[in-house]
Formats: C-alpha cells, sequence, structure tokens
C-alpha cells in the first residue's frame, strides 16, 4: 500500500489563464530556501510552505486563484534573539488582471494580481503573500529563555533589615527624660 505522497514538489512557473480557464488545482510543497526574500527573514530556512491553490473563473469572468500557504517559520525573536518559531499563513483571494486600472475594478473580496499573457512564477506570487502576512517583529509568547538570568542583576539595593535609619528612629524613639 503506497500512501499519497502530499509533499509534491510545487511547479514554479505555470500558465495561471491557462490553469483558471481549465479549472485547476494545484497541492503541494515550496521549500521556503527556494524564497530568497523569506529565507532571509527566518533564521532556519529548511522548512516547507504548503501551498493549496484552486484556479477558476467566476460569473464576472474574473480568473481567479484562490487556496492558501502556510509554513511554521524560524525568526529571531526581537527580544532575545533566540528563535521563535510562528505560524505564517496566507489566505489567497486573487483575479488576474492585465493592468493597474483593471486590478482597481476588482470587488473588495478580490485582490488583484497583475500579470502579462503566459507563464508566471508561482514561487513569487506566494511569497508575495506571505510576506504581506509576516509580522513586523515576532516574540517568545511565554518569557524568553535568556530573561532568568537578566533578573538576577537586578539585586534590590539594600535590604531592610541593615537600614541605618531605622536604628536611628529607634534611637529617637526612646524616652529622653
Ligand atoms: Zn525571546
Amino acid at each position: 500500500m503506497s500512501s499519497t505522497p502530499s509533499n509534491k514538489h510545487l511547479p514554479r512557473l505555470i500558465d495561471p489563464r491557462k490553469f483558471a480557464q481549465q479549472g485547476l488545482s494545484l497541492n503541494g510543497n515550496v521549500a521556503v530556501s527556494e524564497l530568497s526574500r523569506l529565507a532571509e527573514a527566518s533564521v532556519d530556512p529548511s522548512t516547507d510552505v504548503e501551498v493549496a491553490l484552486e484556479f477558476g473563473v467566476d460569473e464576472e469572468k474574473h480568473r481567479l486563484i484562490t487556496g492558501s500557504a502556510q509554513c511554521r517559520l524560524k525568526v529571531a525573536c526581537q527580544r532575545c534573539l533566540e528563535p521563535v518559531e510562528i505560524n505564517l499563513a496566507a489566505e489567497l483571494n486573487l483575479a488576474i488582471v492585465w493592468d493597474e486600472e483593471r486590478a482597481k475594478q476588482l470587488p473588495r473580496a478580490l485582490d488583484g494580481l497583475i500579470l502579462g499573457e503566459g507563464q508566471a512564477d508561482l514561487y513569487t506570487i506566494i511569497e508575495d503573500e506571505l510576506l504581506l502576512n509576516l509580522p513586523m517583529v515576532s516574540y517568545h509568547e511565554e518569557e524568553c529563555i535568556e530573561q532568568t538570568s537578566f533578573g538576577e542583576e537586578v539585586e534590590e539595593e539594600a535590604s531592610q533589615t541593615s537600614n541605618p535609619f531605622q536604628v536611628l528612629e529607634q534611637l529617637k524613639g526612646s524616652p529622653k527624660s
């Protein structure tokens, strides 16, 4: 019995308009290391992006690319600079258009994807969508590992038992006459 391979490698160059016309769907993985800008934002690009896309044409003849792309990405925590794993996901609701003008006329639910005729780089399209969803800064959700050693350096300035004013108070308080 052979299990269905879910880690099929996604093709880089496709003809999105043709795919939409034919109503194809595309599932597969892309290595983060193949997406240079995303790899640069990561401290460990040895993970995969899972992609599931549907191509089609809607009632208004928009050629659509819908679906999702997601990965577990290791980035540097901006507090302790140690790696922190974040869940990076993008929902795609793209309508393929020829130019900016036509992109502006799209309904709100759709994002314009300006493409010329023929083949397009699917990896760039996916990478753009993921980068839009990448948080500017990431932190460990719980406390950072390094924080405990920081805390030890801050000691209380004086322990209360050896407070010299307290001793003075006691002297003053003693009956005078
Ligand atoms: Zn941290």
